[in-house]
């Protein structure tokens, strides 16, 4: 009888392509974007960059939550002189995130006329569509990619569909009308894209940019687009590639389209680094986009973060919350301890933990995990089996299963990571 292995391999995360490796530093803190360096995960900040401490604490709090960058936006005066002085305050709180400056429209008096703020980031992120009009556009664009080149700093060139450059688009929309055949417009615009990009890039290293120095993103706001534009782009160039749906939008369906987006791209081994462009939702923390960019990572197997919890969604079978409620105590508490636990507990991250909800599945996905319950569904015996290294441990009854359960979490970290 066929066993059909000879249709299986065994399921590993894809190889990356091969980039170049971009350093982005402040101190002692060097953060890779590239070549044989894990998938990073960005994030953006949303308060008034004027405001120094409401920017810094957000910084810190994208940090904590797992960004390995931080951009903010440095789009005035006021705020270009603010820049140095949140980096004082990060530093002062032990936060050595790199911080990214975001410019448009007035980048290069920004970075000229505040040396201090040039200083103080890590990276620039430039938008060629938003750098100056006609003769004015390479001029600007020359002075700050003078500026990164002395000071050693990493460039984004950061094209976006919404800001795209019109002169660009416009001659390559004339010049496709000449064709023959012509091109349908959205293919056109895919190309005049890749074109800002990698045509700022070339015009960067004649500048004397090195290209290790040089990051590249083409945002769009649909999946399919996204993924048409960085397959072009990431089989005509070398760099390290950003990848992000802008505009993604909000709650699930803002979370759905940038995880498969980011997913369709990843699996190809394109991206070197994410970002995942939610609109909060009122009321919401903003660190909520950088859970959804680990999370894709942990998915696609690419990188591990947290503990995973393996639980079930419940049907006929669980009248009670009883297992919801334990499944969400478990991943809170997790999340919430990470930060410390990191350090404490080298390893925790692979950690994989089942709460179930009933016999059905339960003891199977549990012996699966490191540490599993199988909580009795309606009608079975009141009593929830625990399964220690896919070995059934004990029985928990009673009243407390959860808050017992939840001790024996914590004692099996303490054992299996805390003595290493
Ligand atoms: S494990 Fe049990 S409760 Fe959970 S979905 Fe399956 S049958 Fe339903």
């Amino acid at each position: 009888m066929n066993d059909f292995t000879d249709l299986f391999v065994a399921g590993s995360a894809p190889a990356p392509r091969r980039t170049r490796q971009a350093r982005v530093v402040w101190g002692a803190r060097v953060v890779t974007l590239g070549g044989d360096a894990p998938v990073r995960v960005q994030s953006m900040t949303n308060t008034d960059t004027v405001d120094v401490i409401a920017t810094a604490i957000q910084v810190k709090q994208l940090a904590q939550a797992g960004s390995e960058l931080v951009r903010i936006t440095v789009n005035t005066p006021q705020a270009a002189a603010a820049v140095p002085r949140i980096r004082e305050q990060l530093d002062r709180m032990g936060v050595d995130v790199p911080l990214i400056g975001d410019f448009h429209y007035n980048g290069h008096r920004l970075l000229t006329e505040f040396p201090d703020c040039a200083q103080a980031l890590s990276k620039y992120r430039i938008n060629p569509g938003n750098v100056g009009k006609g003769d004015k556009k390479d001029k600007q664009f020359a002075q700050m990619i003078e500026v990164a080149a002395r000071l050693g700093k990493c460039v984004r060139i950061g094209v976006n569909w919404g800001s795209l450059d019109q002169e660009l688009l416009a001659g390559l929309m004339d010049a496709n009308a000449g064709r023959a055949e012509p091109w349908d417009a959205r293919q056109v615009m895919y190309a005049a894209l890749v074109q800002s990009a990698l045509g700022s890039a070339a015009y960067a290293r004649e500048l004397g940019l090195d290209p290790d120095q040089i990051v590249i993103s083409c945002k769009v706001s649909g999946v399919q687009d996204l993924v048409a534009v960085y397959r072009a782009l990431a089989s005509h160039c070398d760099y390290a590639l950003h990848l992000g749906l802008t505009e993604a939008g909000m709650g699930t369906k803002g979370t759905v389209a940038s995880s498969v987006a980011l997913a369709l791209l990843l699996q190809q081994g394109i991206g070197d680094t994410i970002r995942v462009s939610l609109t909060p939702q009122p009321g919401e923390a903003r660190t909520q986009e950088v859970i959804v960019a680990l999370e894709v990572l942990q998915a696609l197997g690419l990188r591990a973060f947290n503990p995973s919890v393996t639980a079930c969604p419940g049907c006929g079978r669980t009248t009670s919350t009883v297992f919801q409620e334990l499944a969400k105590r478990i991943d809170d508490h997790l999340r919430a301890m990470m930060p410390g636990w990191r350090e404490r507990y080298p390893g925790v991250e692979r950690l994989k933990i089942a709460v179930m909800g009933c016999i059905v599945n339960g003891p199977g996905e549990s012996k699966h995990a490191d540490i599993g319950i199988s909580l009795p569904g309606t009608g079975e015996v009141p009593a929830a089996p625990v399964f220690i290294d896919g070995e059934k441990a004990m029985t928990l009854r009673g009243e407390h299963i959860a808050e017992e359960f939840h001790r024996l979490v914590e004692d099996y970290i303490e054992r299996r990571f805390g003595a290493s």
